[in-house]
């Protein structure tokens, strides 16, 4: 009975050491299995793998003045958030967005967002839209207070950018389907009123640019997404608050802060 006992209590402390880890296949040598990113694309049953999100900053001349700065002096720059800040918004669906932690500012932009499919660098903007192969509506989110704050420390603004669903952003819709966008409206609107609204031709530094100096700095591959600047009147929402974000040829997203 003894013997029994103990056996039985042995096999279960080793069950019970066992079930403790997170699922994985045996025999991985992946000590916590990280789950990948992927975003759908619309009108095929293939997924796009995400490996990098980079933003550009400041964009649109209306809004570089808004946020301080002289638009006609400055090239592009460039900051990026982690893989999985990607929150997706299906077409149809108004999901449902976290207020973040430690924010009492929390703004939206709306951003078009180009998707690369090839790898390069130093790619001339000539050849850049060869790279992009699809596009998306996104809302670069962003707690302001921490950004500006850490800005005016001169500090990185990495916790005022990078953080959970972040990236919120649309399903893909591959070049095919839409060609490239130069041109078309693009705006926002919190509990059905217009807060941004331009054109995408509005641009400082177009789609193929923002390539091409984006790969100046870093090796662009499959599986890159480029949010590419919000226009001007960026705003606060707070929970309770349903954003709608548009761009022509695209479908809107909705999100529900909460
Ligand atoms: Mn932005």
């Amino acid at each position: 009975m003894d013997i029994t006992r103990r056996g039985f209590l042995a096999s279960s402390v080793a069950l019970g050491a066992c079930t403790a880890l997170p699922d994985r296949a045996a025999g991985s040598d992946v000590m916590f299995p990280v789950p990948a990113t992927y975003i759908p694309v619309v009108g095929s049953a293939q997924k796009f793998q995400v490996r990098r999100i980079y933003c550009v900053g400041r964009n649109y001349a209306a809004h570089a003045r808004e946020m301080g700065s002289d638009p006609t002096r400055e090239p592009p720059f460039f900051f990026q958030k982690p893989t999985d800040a990607i929150q997706l918004v299906p077409q149809g669906v108004t999901i449902d967005h976290p207020y973040p932690s430690m924010t009492k500012n929390y703004h939206y932009e709306v951003e078009l967002v180009a998707a690369i499919g090839k790898r390069g660098k130093n790619i001339p903007a000539a050849q850049a839209l060869d790279y992009a192969v699809a596009y998306a509506v996104g809302l670069d989110m962003t707690r302001r207070d921490l950004q500006r704050g850490m800005g005016d420390q001169k500090k990185p603004w990495e916790v005022g950018k990078s953080f959970d669903n972040s990236a919120v952003i649309s399903h893909l819709h591959p070049v095919a389907m839409t060609g490239h966008f130069t041109k078309g409206a693009i705006w926002l609107k919190v509990n059905g009123q217009t807060k941004q609204s331009a054109n995408l031709s509005q641009m400082i530094w177009s789609v193929a640019e923002q390539i091409a100096h984006l790969s100046q700095f870093y090796e662009l591959a499959p599986g890159d997404i480029i949010y590419s600047g919000t226009p001007e009147n960026v705003g606060p929402v707070v929970p309770g608050d349903i954003m709608e974000a548009h761009i022509d040829g695209i479908y809107d997203i909705r999100a529900k802060v909460v």
